[in-house]
C-alpha cells in the first residue's frame, strides 16, 4: 500500500476551509490503494482509461463516485454510461451528443463538464470560446446530459505566472457562462498535484489530485 495518509489529511483540511471538492486520481493504481482511501472516507475517484475504470467499478464499493477525467472517445461512452458520476473532459459537441444518446439508453442523466483549451501545448484537448458557446446552445436539446461547469488543464510548466494566467482565463470563461447562460453552473474543475493551491486561489471548486496522494505513477508496471 502506497497511499500517504498524512498528506491526505493535510489536503482534506485545506480543501474543507476553501469549500473545494477532492477527486482522488487513481489511474494506474491498484484497488488496494483506492480501498485504503475509501476507508478514510474518500468517495470521489478519478480515472482516465475506460477499460481500467470499468474493471475497477465492477469490484469496488458501489457508493464510489467515479469521475472520468481523461480524453473520452465517442465509441467508448457506452461502457461507462450506466454508472459514471461526472465526465470532466467533454471537448466536442459530437461527444456531448453521444453521451446524451448513451445516457438515454441507460435511463439516466449524466453530469458533464466542458473542457476548455487553456494551455500553450497544442496537444492538450479542449474547446475554444466559440465551441463552448455552440455546445451550450445545443445542450438545450440534449435532455440526458446536464452541464455542471468547466474543466481545464494548465500548461505543464515551471512558469508559475503562465499557469496562473491560464487559470484566470478558465475562471473568466466560467464566470461568463454563469452570467450569460442562466443555468446553475457550479463546478470549476482545475488544479492537480503540482498546482492545486494556486488553482484554489484562482477560484477552483474541484481539484484532481493523483501523485501527491498515491505516489508517482509507473506506466510500465506489469
Ligand atoms: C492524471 C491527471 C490528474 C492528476 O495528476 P497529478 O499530477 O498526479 O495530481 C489530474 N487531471 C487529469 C486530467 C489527469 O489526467
Amino acid at each position: 500500500m502506497a497511499i500517504n495518509i498524512g498528506i491526505y489529511n493535510k489536503i482534506i483540511n485545506e480543501l474543507i476551509s476553501a469549500n473545494v471538492a477532492l477527486i482522488a486520481v487513481s489511474k494506474t493504481k491498484p484497488n488496494e490503494d483506492i480501498e485504503a482511501l475509501y476507508q478514510l472516507g474518500q468517495r470521489a475517484f478519478g480515472e482516465n482509461y475506460v477499460q481500467e475504470l470499468v474493471d475497477k467499478q465492477s469490484v469496488l464499493p458501489k457508493d464510489i463516485e467515479w469521475h472520468f477525467i481523461g480524453h473520452l472517445q465517442s465509441n467508448k461512452v457506452k461502457y461507462i454510461a450506466p454508472f459514471v458520476y461526472l465526465i470532466h473532459g467533454v471537448d466536442s459537441l459530437k461527444l456531448l451528443t453521444e453521451i446524451n444518446k448513451q445516457a438515454q439508453k441507460a435511463g439516466r442523466v449524466i453530469s458533464c463538464l466542458l473542457q476548455m483549451h487553456i494551455a500553450t501545448e497544442e496537444t492538450k484537448f479542449g474547446m475554444d470560446a466559440s465551441e463552448l458557446e455552440a455546445a451550450l446552445a445545443a445542450s438545450v436539446h440534449l435532455p440526458f446530459v446536464s452541464i455542471k461547469g468547466l474543466m481545464g488543464m494548465a500548461s505543464f510548466s515551471d512558469d508559475q505566472e503562465q499557469v496562473r494566467k491560464e487559470f484566470k482565463v478558465l475562471q473568466h470563461y466560467f464566470q461568463n457562462m454563469q452570467n450569460n447562460f442562466g443555468a446553475p453552473f457550479t463546478i470549476l474543475s482545475m488544479g492537480m498535484s503540482g498546482d492545486y493551491q494556486m488553482a484554489i486561489e484562482e477560484g477552483s471548486t474541484m481539484v484532481r489530485i493523483g501523485s501527491l496522494l498515491f505516489g508517482a505513477r509507473n506506466y510500465n508496471a506489469n
